[in-house]
């Protein structure tokens, strides 16, 4: 089944082109990777897909639902209830522990807050990092901050989340550690993820991929 469908994306900043002519889908539980240049338009095309950017020609349609015909209310709200996201470093909000920061969706959401920190507890767990849950975020080290911020991502059990480079802050044991833990979580969870990386040891763990350059992208086919 297809979950998200982008379609000839055009997105300029002033008299910058980032995005001409993109597309890319992704079907349920999938995980397609997106690579590709520093400055060819990855994160604009991450950014339009998840509907934090809107494109300037173009559509985007989430199980069949045009993100453009949406108010900006729906559209965070769609974001907040079907999507998780994950990015290179600084998501995690410093004055909360790593464990309310894992609950902090859950309770947005309306759970109470026993409920959601029982819930942050196993998401914590999940990802090897129970022993850092009371403390905060500078407190731990890249990794377990990038899994931290993973098991906050899946804690409301999104449909699909989007990672712009996950691991680019991380050495490569570490960034293989966190991708390891992350992909078998979204594996066993069913969710989709649009990966954003330009290492092709990360875009491996995908089940597809994508190449964006100057704007353009392009499904690469894989031997095997
Ligand atoms: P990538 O993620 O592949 O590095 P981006 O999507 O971040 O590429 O950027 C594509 C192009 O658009 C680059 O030239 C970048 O400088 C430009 N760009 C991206 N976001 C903005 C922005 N908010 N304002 C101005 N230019 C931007
Ligand atoms: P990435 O490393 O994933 O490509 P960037 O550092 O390019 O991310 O972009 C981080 C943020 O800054 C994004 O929200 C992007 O839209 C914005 N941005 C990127 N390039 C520019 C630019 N030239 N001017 C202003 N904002 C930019």
């Amino acid at each position: 089944m297809t979950l998200l469908v982008a379609e000839d994306l055009h997105k300029a900043f002033g008299p910058t082109p980032a995005l001409v002519g993109a597309g890319l889908s992704i079907g349920a539980g999938e995980i397609v990777a997106i690579m590709g240049p520093s400055g060819s338009g990855k994160s604009t095309l991450l950014h339009c897909l998840a509907g934090i950017l809107r494109p300037d020609r173009g559509t985007v349609r989430y199980q069949d639902v045009d993100l453009g015909s949406l108010s900006d209310g729906k559209r965070s709200e769609l974001r907040r209830t079907e999507f998780g996201f994950v990015f290179q470093f600084g998501q995690l909000v410093p004055e909360l522990t790593c464990l309310e920061n894992v609950a902090l969706p859950l309770r947005l959401a309306g759970l109470k807050r026993r409920d959601a920190e029982s819930r942050a507890v196993e998401g914590l767990a999940r990802l090897e990092v129970a022993d850092v849950a009371g403390k905060r975020p500078g407190e731990t080290s890249g990794g377990q901050g990038q899994r931290v911020a993973v098991a906050r991502a899946l804690v409301t059990s999104p449909k699909v989340i989007f990672a712009d480079e996950p691991t680019g802050a991380l050495d490569s044991l570490n960034g293989e550690r966190v991708m390891t833990l992350f992909l078998g979580a979204v594996r066993a969870s069913g969710t989709a993820v649009v990966l954003v990386t330009h290492e092709p040891r990360v875009a491996a763990y995908a089940d597809r991929e994508v190449v964006v350059r100057d704007g353009r992208s392009r499904e690469v086919e894989r031997a095997g």
